[in-house]
């Protein structure tokens, strides 16, 4: 489940990224960021332009050009944040100081310099025998949000009546624990990104009530309350309460996974796991709904105020320089086909394409800016299989994990976790499979 699963969140999103546009000082916790004109997202610190040196010469001008328009700035952005010459492409570094980034281009995919990463894509990993398809792959697994006592806090919880609350923190930390065993048989590393109900962040809310109440003023909301008394009441949103929380449990918690990503673990995949909802009103006596669906995200799709982050257009260009997407695409594409067959469910049709934009083959994968797809620098497939709120998720859920088939609404069925893990590892042996048998022709 995203931040748009609930219309609270885009309304939140949309409130702080204004606030961002044009007060981006108070976004920033840093001192070193407080003293310059700073223009940087939540939480985030000023990029370091010259680690992308590395990368000149080693992208076409019609392999970048293609990469922007069709997967990361699909809705279009200001000409001059990213210039497109024949030879050369040029980003400024913040639109105070004219400094521009520039990065230029191979003449030909011939003459392309290989590109520096620290992941490895299927093509470069070890041989593997035929039974072991995953042999040296490091696979990180990051199991969406903490559940456990944050639950409520992060909205991902609810109840219907005296039934056994659902939890989506908890429900994807069963599926990872369900995953590492079998990739481990299949030959990969496994590392858990999370790994209890625990954040990884050592911030709390309380940490962030100062913050929270500058971004609040900032918005317009002069005297910010510290809390409501209702917590159905749309007004806990400019409560310093629900700022402080949402600033613990998004930005800090996943800012702190993706630096355990990237200067730690090191993986050359990362799977978020994720079970997604549809908007479910009271959490004490939520809706239940016929639909259920599925998709799967990459990074990209990154709308133009995001673009003005200087931020967030750095991780954008690196992200694009990594060619990360050339492994994630097809890798979401056949994971989306093989949860599509396991679990029998429709591909999931977002409302809008404000924010996302389909891509790939299999119709199951969107592109879309998220935190994580963006910040952890490998791979990333993030997997929304399942409408918790829906009726049949829920029986599913209810029914606990159990070896085997049980009849759940009178259909025989697996449990829901083993059915997402073994969705999970089929698609990963698919594509592994073939791309090093490609590979070894
Ligand atoms: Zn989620």
């Amino acid at each position: 489940m995203t931040n748009d699963a609930r219309m609270t969140k885009i309304k939140w999103r949309r409130c702080i990224l204004r606030v961002s546009v044009f007060f981006p000082i108070f976004l920033s916790i840093f001192p070193a960021a407080l003293q310059a004109a700073d223009n940087v997202s939540i939480l985030g610190s000023n990029p370091k332009w010259n680690v992308l040196e590395k990368y000149q010469g080693t992208i076409t001008h019609d392999e970048f050009s293609r990469l922007i328009q069709d997967v990361y700035c699909t809705h279009g952005f200001a000409p001059d944040l990213v210039e497109i010459n024949e030879k050369t492409a040029r980003v400024p570094m913040n639109r105070e100081s004219r400094k521009f980034f520039t990065l230029r281009f191979a003449e030909n995919t011939a003459g392309r310099k290989s590109v520096p990463h620290l992941w490895r894509p299927a093509r470069s990993l070890p041989p593997a025998r035929a039974e072991k398809p995953l042999f040296g792959l490091r696979i990180a697994l990051d199991p969406g949000h903490l559940g456990g006592k944050w639950a409520k806090m992060e909205e991902r919880w609810f109840q219907v009546g005296n039934s056994k609350p659902v939890e989506e923190g908890d429900l994807t930390l069963r599926v990872a624990r369900l995953l590492a065993p079998r990739l481990r048989e299949l030959g990969a590393k496994v590392s858990f990104i999370r790994n209890s109900n625990e954040p990884i962040t050592a911030k709390r809310p309380e940490d962030f009530r100062e913050l929270a109440r500058k971004i609040l003023i900032k918005n317009g909301v002069p005297q910010p309350r510290a809390d409501v008394l209702d917590p159905n009441d749309p007004a806990k949103e400019q409560t310093i309460r629900w700022q402080s929380e949402i600033l613990f449990y998004r930005y800090s918690e996943i800012r702190r996974r993706a630096a355990l990503v990237n200067f730690k673990l090191h993986p050359d995949l990362v799977l978020c796991l994720h079970f997604n909802a549809e908007g479910w009103g009271d959490p004490n006596n939520p809706t239940l709904t016929d639909t259920n669906h599925l998709h799967l995200l990459v990074n990209g799709s990154y709308l133009a105020e995001e673009l003005e982050f200087d931020d967030e257009r750095f991780e954008m260009i690196r992200r694009l320089l990594s060619r990360a997407y050339e492994e994630e695409l097809p890798l979401a594409d056949t994971i989306g086909a093989t949860m599509a067959r396991e679990t029998g469910l429709p591909a999931y049709q977002y409302p809008t394409t404000n924010s996302t934009t389909k891509v790939g083959t299999s119709g199951y994968v969107y592109a879309r800016n998220l935190l994580a797809t963006r910040l952890y620098r490998c791979p990333v497939v993030y997997c929304e299989p399942y409408v918790m709120n829906s009726k049949d998720a829920f029986a599913r859920i209810q029914a606990g994990d159990y070896e085997g088939v049980r009849a759940i609404n009178g259909v025989e069925r697996k449990s829901i976790y083993r059915e997402y893990a073994d969705s999970v590892v089929e698609g990963l042996i698919e594509y592994y499979s073939k791309a090093r048998c490609s590979r070894d022709r």
